[in-house]
């Protein structure tokens, strides 16, 4: 910051030489009267204390300017040398900008970037020439026209190494400020890798869901052919037949409702639940609506709950959860097996997330899904342990994709839709909450979900 003196401050000092100058000759003149005898001791004293007066309250005028034109000059002086108002502010909205820009010079060299371009196309402070950076001739092409002050339609660009990424550039010719006839180009560039993705998804999705029902409605249509042909008159094919398309339509059923399911599911993802849900009522109304299906397969279903878990919720979402979940645990276990249900509460993330219990011999742990970490935040947690056949380590990333499902998993009489932990996924994803499993093959699986607890659950 540069200093100001006060007595270099122009004509403040000529101010008060001038000041002592008028209160010196009114004080002689005055002096020199009084003793000539034109003016008595007290005309004398009178007029030199209006002089005082006089020369005080200039005084007090000058400070007051003096001070005013400090403050502008201290205000001056804090100003960077970096150029006029606009031009400061125009370039600090260019470094907030979260899209990547680059500003190209004439022969090709990158001349101004933005913090977004330099982190995309990971440049130096040496931008360095625009070609080493980005390799696509249709870019360099559209840039190399803006130099010579011609405009282009945005070009689209796709790359897989190091990761794979898909932009659209946006190039545009600009004139020098220094000189008005050269031309720069302004490169803009709009990452479009998760649009694309979403894209694929979806195709994936439309793709993965027809064809999963069109194998029951050939089966259906196959069925539907034979009975009205060669087993018309076979009352025993007839009897078998209905049965399996029974089966089969009820296996569409299943598909379209967790379609429908997901879909909700997935629409209001991004809203946060405001209801209040208890976990321990949930697990015990699931464990009911299930008993057709436990006693079927004749497992004991065993509940170990620690401590409350109220926890912050869409009720009827978190009971779809818990149900896919016990639902798998019996439909893999082995017949006579048993599956156990354990709630805890007041545990920070990491506990939820990593709970310092000893996990089953040679298994492994996969977090499906994980909240940020928030340092105050509590959870509840619900673990649910089968004897199962388990899965494979290899297997464990893909449990969460939509209609997978491991190669020879043996399921109890219905086969499953592949969706029920794609569905607890995106719920627990809305829930801010995380998702974890830990299994290997021979020894059975557990499944752990844990959701925010409600405030001051802390029992
Ligand atoms: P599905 O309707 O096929 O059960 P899910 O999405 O619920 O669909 O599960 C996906 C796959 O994960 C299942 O097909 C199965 O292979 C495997 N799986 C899920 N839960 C278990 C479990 N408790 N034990 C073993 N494998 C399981």
């Amino acid at each position: 910051m540069r200093h100001v003196n006060q007595d270099k401050v122009p004509g403040v000092r000529i101010r008060r030489r001038d000041m002592f100058a008028v209160v010196l000759a009114n004080a002689v003149v005055l002096f020199v009267l009084s003793v000539v005898g034109n003016l008595t001791l007290i005309e004398a004293i009178m007029g030199s204390l209006t002089v005082l007066a006089l020369a005080f309250i200039y005084h007090l005028s000058v400070s007051a300017g003096q001070s005013a034109f400090e403050k502008r000059a201290h205000i001056e002086a804090e100003k960077p040398d970096d150029g006029p108002r606009p031009i400061r502010l125009g370039r600090t909205m260019l470094d907030h900008l979260p899209i990547p820009v680059l500003l190209i010079g004439a022969d090709g060299k990158i001349e101004t970037s933005n913090p977004a371009a330099r982190a995309f196309l990971s440049l130096g402070d040496e931008g360095g020439y625009l070609s080493a950076s980005i390799r696509q001739p249709e870019v360099l092409n559209a840039v190399n026209a803006a130099l010579k002050g011609q405009g282009s339609d945005p070009v689209e660009y796709s790359s897989l190494l190091p990761v794979e990424a898909h932009v659209r550039a946006f190039v545009s010719p600009l004139k020098t400020v220094e000189n008005q006839k050269n031309w720069q180009a302004m490169l803009a560039l709009t990452d479009e890798t998760s649009l694309k993705r979403a894209d694929r998804m979806r195709a994936d999705f439309l793709a993965n869901a027809s064809h999963e029902l069109r194998t029951p409605l050939a089966s259906l249509s196959g069925f539907i052919e034979t009975l009205s042909g060669h087993a018309k008159n076979d009352e025993e094919a007839q009897a078998r037949f209905l049965a399996i398309m029974q089966d089969q339509t009820d296996r569409m059923r299943r598909l379209i409702d967790d379609l429908l399911v997901l879909s909700r599911v997935e629409m209001d993802e991004h809203v946060a639940p405001q209801g209040r849900a208890d976990l321990s009522a949930i697990v015990a109304e699931v464990i009911e609506f299930l008993r057709p299906q436990i006693q079927g397969r004749n497992v004991e279903v065993e509940t170990d709950i620690q401590s409350g878990g109220n926890v912050i919720g869409d009720r009827d979402q978190i009971l779809e959860v818990i149900q896919n979940l016990l639902e798998n645990a019996v439909k893999y276990s082995p017949k006579g097996s048993k599956v156990r249900i354990e709630i805890t509460s007041g545990l920070s993330r990491n506990e939820a997330e990593r709970p310092q219990i000893e996990m089953k011999p040679k298994a492994s742990r996969l977090t499906l899904t994980a909240p940020s970490q928030e340092a105050d935040k509590q959870y509840a947690l619900v673990r649910i342990y089968d004897e199962g056949q388990g899965i494979a380590r290899e297997n464990l990333p893909r449990l969460s994709e939509r209609f997978y499902r491991v190669d020879g998993q043996k399921s109890g009489p219905k086969e499953g839709t592949g969706l029920g932990l794609a569905i607890v996924k995106h719920i627990i994803n809305r829930h801010r909450g995380g998702f974890t499993v830990e299994s290997a093959l021979g020894y059975g699986s557990t499944f752990s979900v844990f959701l925010p607890c409600e405030d001051h659950d802390q029992d």
